[in-house]
This record gives structure tokens, C-alpha cells and sequence, in this order.
């Protein structure tokens, strides 16, 4: 007889922006392609090389305000006046699937999540040294100078809440960060096990 699947791990990723999650769950993903990415939705234009339905799906703020009253979400934020929120049938379709998938969201979003999935696997990405973020973000040079010192501003206030996550990466090397990840995803699926 088949066995029952074993539903999927939901994992929650954030950090400051300028971390360097993009680059650590590129290489997560190669590692370890059977892992899912839910695609968010955002009413941020997108950013050169960023396509649609991949990056994110990019919508409009009537679109936006149309899938909250919709209740699309399972989780929802306005990051940097731009609004981002997790498609709910996405992930209840990946874990009903028994998939893993992972979430990049910020700190609001993950503490809704907490709330509604609290059994979700939360990981928080912070840099070596707060200088390194600093300069991180200036050289990424995708946003205007206000909008640069405002994503300093609230990567610093970001950084505070760390403690609130009960896995932390420290990025010193995208590998490493990669495999602690993945580490701490498999760490999580024998705990499951034993449990059930
Ligand atoms: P960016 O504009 O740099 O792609 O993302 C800005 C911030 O929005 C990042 O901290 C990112 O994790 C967060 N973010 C992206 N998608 C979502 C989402 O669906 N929900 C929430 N709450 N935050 C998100």
C-alpha cells in the first residue's frame, strides 16, 4: 500500500534588504531543486532581469487591494510603500502536495505567518557586520538616493529582530549559508518524524 505523504515544510526566510537572500536561495535552489519558491505578489515595478510570474507576480494597487478583499493572501505587508503578500492557494498547494516550500518575506509577514502556520520553519539571514550591509545596499545601486537611505534605515531597524526567529544564518559565504539552510531543513523533517 502507498504510504500517506508526509505534507510539505513551509519555511519562512527574511533579513535586511542587501543580505544577500536573493544569492543564497539561487544556490539553495540548485542544491536542491525539489525545494518550491511561492512567488509573491507585488505592486513594485520590476527591476531589470526581473520576469514576471518568476520573480514575482507584478500587479497593480487596484489588483492588489482586489486579491485582499479576495482573500488571496495568507499573509500581507506594504514594504517600502510598495505592497508584497504571499499567495495562500500557492502554498496550501505545494504542502498538500507534500512539497517544501519557502517564503521570502519580510519581518510583518513572517510574524503573520507565525500566527496562522506556527509549526513553519523561521530562518533569518543576518550580515557579518552591520558596515557590510550598509555598503552592500550602496553598491547594489538599483534604487534612488532617498529610497536608498530609507532601505538603510529600516535594514538596521530589520536587523533588530533577529532574536524574534529561532534559526539565524549569518552570511559569511553563500555555500555555507546554503547548506546551513538546507541543513536546518532536514534537522526539521527528522524532528517531524520522530514526533509522528
Ligand atoms: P524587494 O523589493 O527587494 O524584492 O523586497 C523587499 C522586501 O519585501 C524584502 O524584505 C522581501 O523579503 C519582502 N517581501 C517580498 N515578498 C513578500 C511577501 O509576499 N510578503 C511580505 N510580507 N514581504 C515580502
Amino acid at each position: 500500500m502507498p504510504q500517506p505523504k508526509e505534507p510539505g515544510l513551509l519555511i519562512v526566510i527574511s533579513g535586511p534588504s542587501g543580505v544577500g537572500k536573493d544569492t543564497i536561495l539561487r544556490r539553495l535552489f540548485q542544491l536542491a531543486p525539489e525545494l518550491k519558491y511561492s512567488v509573491s505578489y507585488t505592486t513594485r515595478p520590476p527591476r531589470p532581469g526581473e520576469v514576471d510570474g518568476q520573480s514575482y507576480t507584478f500587479v497593480t494597487e487596484d489588483e492588489f487591494k482586489r486579491l485582499i478583499e479576495t482573500k488571496e493572501f495568507l499573509e500581507w505587508a506594504q514594504v517600502y510603500d510598495q505592497y508584497y503578500g504571499t499567495s495562500r492557494k500557492r502554498v496550501e498547494d505545494a504542502l498538500a502536495r507534500g512539497e517544501d516550500i519557502i517564503l521570502k518575506i519580510d519581518v510583518q509577514g513572517a510574524a503573520f505567518v507565525k500566527k496562522r502556520k506556527p509549526d513553519a520553519l523561521f530562518i533569518f539571514i543576518t550580515p557579518p557586520s552591520t558596515d557590510e550591509l550598509l555598503q552592500r545596499l550602496t553598491g547594489r545601486n538599483t534604487e534612488s538616493p532617498a529610497a536608498l537611505e530609507r532601505r538603510q534605515r529600516e535594514a538596521l531597524v530589520e536587523l533588530g529582530l533577529a532574536k524574534d526567529y529561532e534559526h539565524v544564518v549569518c552570511n559569511r559565504d553563500v555555500e555555507e549559508s546554503a547548506r546551513e539552510i538546507l541543513a536546518m531543513i532536514a534537522a526539521e523533517h527528522e524532528r517531524r518524524r520522530q514526533r509522528a
